[in-house]
């Protein structure tokens, strides 16, 4: 037995987040302050994101699935409409339509990109369609030219999932600014954290103020000036929301976060030409070039293992890459292969064929701004090892 890259107790996990003492300092204060739930935290939160994205607004919320199930109600889908979404992606995008009231269709993906393929999603409008939810997946842009072309003649509403892609960029425009909404996540392992937490941005002041309301009850005004020093305001129910409110102590995480965005990005970017060049001429499939007028997100670094050309399944990798103390992810399993879905929509595992050779395939390595040189190092070697190359 060949001895394991990192040893016991240093296990490299996947996705972990670099959390530093600014954000630290922040939760301790908002803590002190006695203020913990929705305040100025979050509102300087919404307010640094959207200019972030140059947008006039944002919306934070308590989840990335959280904004997707907003954004769909906000756009007037519930039952009898059809959206159409991705195979390749994290279920809460496909269960937030369902909780929407609304069917789910999936089109396949590009084999290359892994990103929706227009081209699939033209086959699947019918008289239902009433929107096109796209996934920026791993941090690489859809072909927005295409879908917002298909969208306009279509009359269909886009919501963009950005849980991947907050610094994604096609062609000099930033994600989440093409959709009539678009959805953030700050979850633990994605690109900024607060342990959990979401945003939502809208082109129209009519949808943020309905995703407020939705978000928050279904109140008229936000609890957070109900409480606040500028005289008592009455609140009045005008629909059935949800609490789906961000608090402050994420919010406290979010601001400091926030400001590294393009940093942390950097330290990613290092990460994936790393293993660009460390991987090469491997019997696997490294992600493919970048296209041009597009930046990356690098959420995801994600290889091919076919056993064909590798020698050993992709399961058998996932196994040899934690005996060497290296965390691995799968980004995604295609939907149609989870039983829920077959049961309750009748889905197939061979629906969408190019998802689901991915999804057999693919293993995620680890790509978060935490990572040291040795870190990179050591994923390098147990890929090399977990594949039998010294
Ligand atoms: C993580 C993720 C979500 C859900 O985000 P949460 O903030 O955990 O609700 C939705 N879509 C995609 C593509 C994701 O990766």
């Amino acid at each position: 037995m060949i001895s394991p890259v990192r040893k016991t107790g240093d296990f490299l996990t996947f996705g972990s987040p670099l959390i530093e003492e600014a954000e630290i300092q922040e939760v301790v204060a908002c803590l002190r302050s006695g203020w913990v739930g929705t305040g100025s935290r979050v509102a300087q939160f919404e307010e640094d994101f959207a200019k972030l994205k140059g947008m006039d607004s944002a919306v934070a919320v308590n989840s990335c699935t959280a904004a997707l199930h907003l954004s769909l109600l906000a756009s007037g889908i519930g039952p009898g409409d059809e959206v159409i979404t991705t195979p390749m992606t994290f279920c809460a995008t496909v269960n937030a339509i369902l909780h929407a009231g609304a069917t789910p269709v999936l089109a396949d993906v590009d084999q290359r990109t892994m990103n929706i393929d227009p081209v699939e999603i033209e086959r699947r409008i019918t008289k239902r369609t009433k929107a096109i939810l796209p996934v920026h997946f791993a941090g690489r842009p859809c072909d927005m030219d295409a879908i917002l072309d298909i969208a306009r003649v279509h009359s269909l509403k886009v919501i963009e999932d950005c849980a991947h892609a907050i610094e994604t960029e096609y062609k000099g425009r930033k994600a989440g600014t093409f959709g009539d909404f678009a959805c953030f996540s700050f979850y633990s392992t994605k690109n900024i954290v607060t342990g959990e937490g979401g945003m939502i941005l809208a082109k129209r002041a009519e949808d943020i103020n309905r995703v407020k309301v939705l978000g928050l009850h279904g109140m008229s005004k936000d609890a957070w000036k109900r409480y606040g020093d500028e005289g008592f305001e009455h609140y009045q129910v005008v629909e059935c929301g949800f609490k789906y409110n961000m608090m402050d102590l994420q919010a406290a995480l979010g601001v400091h976060q926030l400001r590294r965005v393009d940093a942390y990005w950097d330290n990613r970017e290092s990460v994936w030409k790393r293993y660009m060049h460390g991987l090469k001429g491997l019997p696997i499939e490294l992600p493919s070039a970048i296209e041009a007028h597009t930046r990356h997100g690098y959420h995801l670094f994600t290889i091919l293992v076919s056993e064909e050309e590798a020698g050993i399944s992709r399961d058998e990798f996932l196994n040899r890459m934690t005996y060497h103390g290296i965390g691995v992810g799968v980004h995604y399993l295609s939907l149609p292969e989870h039983p829920y879905y077959q049961q309750a929509l009748g889905w197939r595992s061979d629906d969408c064929p190019k998802a689901m050779a991915i999804g057999r395939q693919t293993v995620s390595l680890p790509i978060s701004a935490k990572l040291t040189e040795r870190d990179v190092e050591d994923v390098i070697r147990a890929v090399h090892g977990a594949l039998g190359y010294e």
